[in-house]
């Protein structure tokens, strides 16, 4: 038997159309959600994101920006905009684009984004709230996992998740965001021995590495769920996940593909995050 597919492409469509719907509702109020996207330099793949995004917005019937700045900008002159954008009333969401060039320190440029414009959920205090449990702006990537999982009848609650990666942007946030939903959840990583026996514990296994297809056949448990947060460039251009989706999809009980997975969650998410906003800022429930 293989693997029933998780159908990120789909599940994104759902999601943005119940977003419009929303939109529509707000804009009966004379609210138009927000956002702001930040750009600084020429990074290749950061311009497609950016126009993504913008692009998304329009789709969705969001007012955007998108600041394109030269890498030559100072980080004082970006911290200006983004104090600026705090202030602005049409901006429920900023989203500074990363990497940043190596003369910008990262770090202040998400400390200075107001908590309640943080849609990208990087703030130190984003990343408190979601750890005690409080009403945060979720990080995209991991509430997309979530998303995909609660919408395919994958509940979480009272299962085993095993979570490859502890990054800041994935590995903990998604593991947090497991917790919450009452899974059991392991936390994995490059130190952690034995990896192929810790995954095949997983009813859950939750994947996010930067390796392309480390995880083979024998480290799933014949019916788990496998969500590949994985984006690699193979040498012949092809995308892939760090799953050997292949090899897998014939163990799995589900499985997400790359690309078409997590992938077009992340954006959509965004866009969740800044109607959220939207809301608040207006106290519409
Ligand atoms: P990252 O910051 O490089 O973190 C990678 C994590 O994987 C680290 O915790 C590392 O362990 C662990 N790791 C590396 N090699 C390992 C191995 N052989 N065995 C076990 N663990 C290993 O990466 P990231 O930002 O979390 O991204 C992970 C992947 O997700 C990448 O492919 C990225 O492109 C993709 N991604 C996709 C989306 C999306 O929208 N779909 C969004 C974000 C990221 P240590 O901590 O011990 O070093």
């Amino acid at each position: 038997m293989s693997a029933r597919i998780i159908d990120g492409k789909r599940i994104s469509e759902e999601i943005r159309e119940e977003i419009k719907q929303e939109v529509e509702r707000l804009l009966a109020r004379d609210v138009r959600p927000g956002l702001a996207v930040v750009l600084v330099g020429e990074d290749a793949a950061s311009q497609v994101y950016v126009r993504n995004k913008a692009k998304a917005c329009d789709d969705l019937g969001f007012y955007s920006e998108v600041h394109r700045l030269p890498a030559s900008t100072t980080q004082d002159e970006l911290l200006a905009l983004i104090d600026r954008l705090n202030g602005q009333a049409s901006i429920h969401g900023i989203l500074v684009q990363l990497p940043l060039p190596k003369h910008i320190q990262e770090k202040a440029v998400i400390d200075a984004i107001a908590v309640d414009k943080d849609v990208d959920g990087f703030h130190p205090v984003s990343v408190g709230n979601l750890m005690i449990g409080d009403d945060a702006l979720l990080p995209c990537t991991p509430s997309g996992v979530i998303e995909l999982l609660k919408r395919t009848g994958n509940d979480p609650a009272g299962k085993h998740a095993v979570v490859i990666g502890r990054s800041n942007i994935v590995g903990k946030p998604v593991s947090m965001l497991l917790l919450r939903e009452n899974a059991t959840v392991t936390m994995t990583h490059s130190r952690t021995p034995n990896l192929p026996e810790v995954a095949r514990q997983a009813d859950i296994l939750v994947v996010a590495v930067g390796v392309a297809q480390l995880v083979k056949r024998d480290w799933v448990k014949p019916g788990a769920v496998v969500v590949d947060v994985g984006m690699n460039r193979l040498d012949n251009g092809k995308l892939c996940g760090d799953v050997d989706y292949d090899d897998v999809a014939p163990v799995a009980g589900w499985i997400t593909p790359v690309p078409g997975g997590v992938g077009p969650m992340t954006i959509t998410m965004l866009m969740q995050n800044t109607l959220k906003s939207a809301k608040r800022t207006h106290g519409i429930a």
